[in-house]
């Protein structure tokens, strides 16, 4: 996104021309336009995001930047720009990006998921001396139907769900970045060791994930032979597999006869389940299982709406930008964001939020018809001044 208020694009790298580049963390949908012969202008990032990135495209020219520490860089027409990095708590390597200069200040918080430590940010001094002229905010699932609980909370509950299946072949359906966290937690808790690819291996090494308790492996399940696959459901391993493959890989451990089951882990649980269209019940912990065995369990790198609600209650009362496009229909992984944005704008009070609409697809499912508003295209919702004004 190209920020209104200085030449600063943050997660998008297509813009030509006299603009500073910064990358908030290495998930594959915030490196648009980067490629190995990308040479636009400056790029920064954490280290560890340095790192994943050289890992993919060991040419780019990135500049690291420390966590809690203020940088001036200059801008092209020779003013200059500070930047503040604030742990996101989303992925390895993320953070938020706090902008100040004659602009005032404005903070960009890329994917996050709350801490506690996120309430110190209204204490940094280019917010407490000038405010915050505008917050570039996560808005992957602001709507309240959205109550994802802690991500240590869940792991726990993982973990004690499956040692009572112990030992077997724990399939965790994974990115190639994130859930590194309960991966090695479900390992410490069952004493086992953690099964990547090569590729993943390589990334959780750039995260600095190597430890002495835990062994991390690489091997892919699905060149696995029957063998290898009997042997390891009776050690008992916690295995990462990609979404497409986390159904080949189950079946490939039920045809060898092993001891097996399949996580997904998701913010999208109760989407994804219904997308599989499969019956389900919910097990003694209430968690939704399908019929061919696979978990599914609320689990997110992202705020649940609550606490989009109380990051805001932080911060000094600033208008806000979505990072995201705000769909308009109901569908396995979108949904009508139109009350979202209401909720949002009543419980934090925020004076306005601007935000592009998602071009609706055709095949995805419509529910409820809404109130019309023209596709695509910059909105601002002000409807909290209103409300406020007409009701004083
Ligand atoms: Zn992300």
């Amino acid at each position: 996104m190209l920020l209104e208020e200085v030449p600063v694009a943050v997660d998008s790298f297509n813009h030509d021309g006299g603009v500073l580049f910064f990358c908030s963390h290495a998930h594959e949908d915030h490196l648009k336009g980067l490629n190995k012969k990308w040479r636009k202008g400056p790029l920064f990032a954490s280290a560890i995001t340095r790192q994943l990135l050289l890992l993919k495209w060991p040419s780019l020219e990135i500049t690291a930047l420390e966590l809690g520490r203020t940088y001036q860089i200059p801008l092209m027409d020779g003013l200059e720009i500070e930047v503040y990095l604030i742990d996101a708590n989303h992925v390895p390597g993320s953070v938020m990006f706090l902008f100040s200069g004659y602009f005032g200040s404005v903070l960009y918080t890329g994917d996050f998921r709350l801490h506690e430590k996120h309430q110190d940010i209204a204490s940094l001094a280019p917010v407490r001396d000038k405010g915050l002229s505008r917050i570039y905010l996560d808005n992957t699932f602001c709507d309240p139907r959205f109550q994802q609980p802690s991500r240590e909370d869940v792991a726990a509950a993982i973990s004690k769900r499956f040692r009572r299946k112990w030992p077997c072949i724990i399939f965790v359906e994974s990115y190639r970045l994130g859930k590194e966290t309960l991966l090695l937690h479900l390992a410490q808790k069952l004493r086992s060791r953690v099964l990547v690819s090569e590729e993943r291996k390589k990334t959780m090494r750039a995260c600095g994930f190597e430890s002495d308790q835990v062994q991390i492996q690489s091997c892919d399940p699905l060149q696995a032979s029957e063998d290898l696959l009997q042997t390891e459901a009776l050690r008992g391993c916690i295995w990462a597999i990609s979404r497409q493959n986390l159904r080949k890989g189950m079946w490939q451990a039920s045809d060898s006869g092993c001891a097996f089951h399949g996580i997904r882990a998701t913010g999208w649980a109760e989407q994804a389940r219904k997308e599989e269209s499969m019956p389900s019940c919910e097990d003694l912990d209430e968690n939704l299982v399908s019929d061919d065995g696979v978990f599914h369990y609320l689990y997110s790198d992202h705020c649940s709406f609550l606490e989009l609600v109380q990051f805001l209650q932080f911060l000094p009362k600033a208008p806000v930008t979505f990072i995201s496009p705000v769909g308009s229909s109901e569908g396995t992984y979108s949904f009508d964001g139109a009350d979202g944005i209401q909720k949002l704008m009543a419980s934090a009070s925020v004076p306005s939020i601007r935000y592009s609409e998602r071009p609706t697809r055709c095949f995805e499912k419509t529910s409820l018809p809404r109130a019309k508003r023209k596709a695509e295209g910059p909105h601002e919702e002000d409807g909290y001044e209103q409300k406020k004004s007409a009701g004083a």
